[in-house]
């Protein structure tokens, strides 16, 4: 184990070799920068994003899954917006299970994928009606049965119903992490995995690092063209360094 004296001398010369002397770089310092840089990450995107949180207006568990359910490709905002209509004609799971789809369909249409939407959220009522006494059940296994929940809303519930600490990735917190240099995957259970053992510190504190990268990737590190001038992680992030790598090299 290194010494953290000898972690921080690792790092200054990475740093420095970074800007001064790229052709000094090579890919066993590349991996110290990242080993020895979780600390600091974590650090910079909580005085970042410290207000970051999962956005869903709810007030009970029922209402947390079907919000989850329907935020899916849709902005937390417009969720808001339509669940009001949607809890106040159905206020439990009882008597949306009762609902006819098509009712369900005219008063989420605004959320996209309101079809399959509509379906998923029928038949996760009658299913939990039928299973678990019309109540959310407790587990990420449980909850992954029930039809359109995958393992992300499962986590997320976890947490957030159950303050279970949960890894939650998203298409956010799998592109940021993989930028940054936490793992090279796709496979999001893979990295959900990886996370978790990267972060196996500050376990208490998953879900609300998962918000925090959610709001990088949403604000900063976007998708299309990540914003890295103004990020306050790129002088610890490998896709940065690599950037500045082939500038140098070019
Ligand atoms: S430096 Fe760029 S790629 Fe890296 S986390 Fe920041 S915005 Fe994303």
């Amino acid at each position: 184990m290194l010494t953290i004296l000898a972690r921080k001398r690792i790092l200054k010369r990475v740093q420095s070799a970074a800007y001064n002397q790229p052709q000094l770089i090579n890919k066993v310092y590349i991996r110290r920068v990242h080993i020895i840089s979780v600390d600091k990450i974590l650090k910079r995107l909580s005085i970042e994003y410290f207000s970051a949180r999962c956005y869903l207006v709810f007030i009970n568990n029922f209402e947390l899954i079907v919000s989850a359910r329907l935020s899916a490709q849709c902005k937390d905002e417009m969720v808001n917006n339509i669940t009001p209509k949607l809890f106040k004609k159905f206020p439990n799971i009882r008597s949306l299970s009762l609902a006819y789809v098509h009712e369900i369909e005219n008063i989420i249409r605004p959320c996209g994928l309101f079809k399959i939407k509509a379906k998923n959220l029928k038949e996760m009522s009658v299913y939990l009606v039928k299973n678990f006494n019309g109540k959310v059940p407790f587990g990420v296994e449980n909850l992954q049965k029930l039809p359109g929940i995958g393992r992300k809303t499962a986590n997320l519930v976890m947490w957030e119903a159950f303050k279970v600490p949960s890894i939650i990735v998203d298409t956010h917190v799998s592109r940021v992490t993989k930028r940054i240099g936490f793992h090279n995957e796709d496979n999001r259970f893979k990295i959900e995995i990886i996370l978790q053992n990267i972060f196996h510190k500050y376990k208490k504190d998953w879900s609300k690092i998962c918000h925090k990268i959610v709001a990088h990737g949403k604000n900063v590190c976007k998708a299309r063209l990540p914003n890295c001038e103004i990020c306050c992680v790129k002088l610890l992030c490998l896709w940065y360094t690599k950037e500045k790598l082939d500038t140098f090299d070019s």
